[in-house]
């Protein structure tokens, strides 16, 4: 019998964490495993928020892919998906074709837009190393207009979602944003930090002491918030809010939220808002051989309507589980179902500031935030080892 061929797309948490379990539990002779991908590289989304504000190197948040599998073991491809069809069995590349007897898709996110206008064409967005180095350095260039056409717009932000990216990055911006006025000799006062969220309140459904605790902290910081209030339109001068006002500015950076991989729901595979109503195996419905991880997937709890966030916690446990239970799977063994164990969630406020938590203890502040560094360790750990973190850990 032919040797089967597993396919994974996007090395990303979840594709990541499945390539490794798969090499260390299946020989050369069990299965030929190839994991493609866009970029050479793995980029850490949970920490893009700092390049977008410059408060660390890109370089800090991404790892050579090569440099944690095992490529004697796995085939990788650095190419970008541009098709997937099931029917043929097959994944169409931009330089290649692969065809597959199990496909595993971890390709993450798009941006939600809702439709609303003008967003594509003149928002930034923390997708990626390549979007966050093109934040930093307009932000940066607009700051040095200003000092040779002092408009206001140049000098301010406009951060459209207060979720958990929009405010870790509004974060980073108040740590930065001092030290760029100094650089480019800009009175700090005439800099605008502008939150714009629809809900009435940032961080919708979060507990509302640590709400409150990050409130304060980043109005303290200067921060303006609109609550209660949509953008309805991106222009190139700004954001226009529900009701006609408008705010100019000429770095609108959206953070309103993601949907799944637009690659998945043109393969026909049935989605929900773009993402995959996976069974208890991770599977695609309809689809015995196709597994879905990640932000491209969608676990409804046992008890629960809502599914659980997007989250790197969910897209890592998902590879694990598959890392470890795609052999049996493939031999047609049954085996327990996935389930999600939330750890708690610690979103950053800059450096040496957060809010969290972490069973069902709230965390505030310098405790928040060494917690948060503890959590982007683990990750390394898992990733490369002592070694990786010993290169990329940050305390
Ligand atoms: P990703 O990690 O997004 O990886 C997808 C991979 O697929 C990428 O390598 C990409 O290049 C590749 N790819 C995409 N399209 C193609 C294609 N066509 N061809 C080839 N390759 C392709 N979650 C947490 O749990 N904790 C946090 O602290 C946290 N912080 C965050 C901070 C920010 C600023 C952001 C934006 C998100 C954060 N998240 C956090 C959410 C988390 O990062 C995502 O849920 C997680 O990255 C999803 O993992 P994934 O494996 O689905 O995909
Ligand atoms: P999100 O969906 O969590 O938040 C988007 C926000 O934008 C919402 O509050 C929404 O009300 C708002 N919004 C939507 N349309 C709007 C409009 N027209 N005008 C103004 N506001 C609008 O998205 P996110 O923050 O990008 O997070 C994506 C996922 O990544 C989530 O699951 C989140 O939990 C996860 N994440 C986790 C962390 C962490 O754990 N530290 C950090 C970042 C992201």
């Amino acid at each position: 019998m032919a040797t089967p061929k597993i396919l994974v797309l996007g090395a990303g948490y979840g594709g990541l964490m499945t390539v490794k379990g798969l090499t260390r539990r299946l020989g050369a002779s069990d299965a030929e495993i190839t994991l493609v991908n866009q970029n050479p590289y793995h980029y850490f989304t949970t920490e893009l928020h700092k390049p977008a504000a410059g408060t660390a190197h890109h370089d800090h948040a991404r790892v050579n892919i090569a440099s944690v599998i095992n490529t004697n073991r796995v085939n990788f491809v650095v190419d970008r998906v541009t098709s997937i069809n099931p029917s043929e069995k097959k994944v169409y590349l931009e330089n290649n074709t692969f065809d597959y007897d199990h496909l595993v898709i971890g390709l993450g996110s798009a941006p939600e837009t809702f439709g609303i206008k003008g967003l594509l064409e003149n928002a930034f967005f923390i997708r990626n190393i390549d979007s966050v180095r093109m934040i930093r350095e307009h932000m940066e260039y607009m700051f040095a207009r200003y000092k040779n056409d002092p408009k206001e717009e140049y000098l301010t932000i406009v951060v459209g979602g207060a979720g958990f990216t929009g405010i870790e990055y509004i974060g980073e911006l108040v740590d930065r944003l001092p030290e760029l006025c100094r650089e480019y000799d800009l009175p700090q006062e005439k800099l605008r930090i502008v939150n714009i969220e629809a809900a009435p309140t940032v961080l919708p459904g979060f507990d509302q002491a640590l709400i409150d605790y990050a409130v304060e902290y980043l109005k303290g910081k200067g921060v303006e918030f609109y609550l209660g209030v949509p953008i309805e339109e991106c222009t190139k001068d700004g954001v226009v809010l529900k009701g006609g006002e408008e705010i100019k500015s000429s770095t609108v950076v959206w953070t309103g939220g993601v949907r799944g991989n637009k690659l998945v729901e043109e393969s026909g595979i049935e989605t929900m808002r773009g993402r995959v109503k996976v069974d208890e195996n991770l599977r695609a419905p309809g689809h015995d051989n196709i597994y879905v991880l990640g932000d491209s997937s969608l676990v409804i709890p046992k008890d629960g309507e809502r599914p659980y966030p997007p989250t790197a916690q969910i897209s890592t446990q998902q590879g694990q589980y598959l890392g470890k239970h795609l052999p049996q799977l493939m031999r047609g063994e049954s085996v327990d179902a996935f389930q999600y164990a939330p750890k708690g969630t610690v979103a950053s406020l800059g450096n040496r500031v957060a809010i969290g938590v972490v069973g069902s203890k709230k965390l505030f502040g310098g405790s928040a935030s060494f917690m948060k560094k503890i959590i982007d360790i683990k990750w390394l750990f898992l990733l490369g080892g002592i070694s990786l973190v010993l290169r990329k850990g940050k305390l």
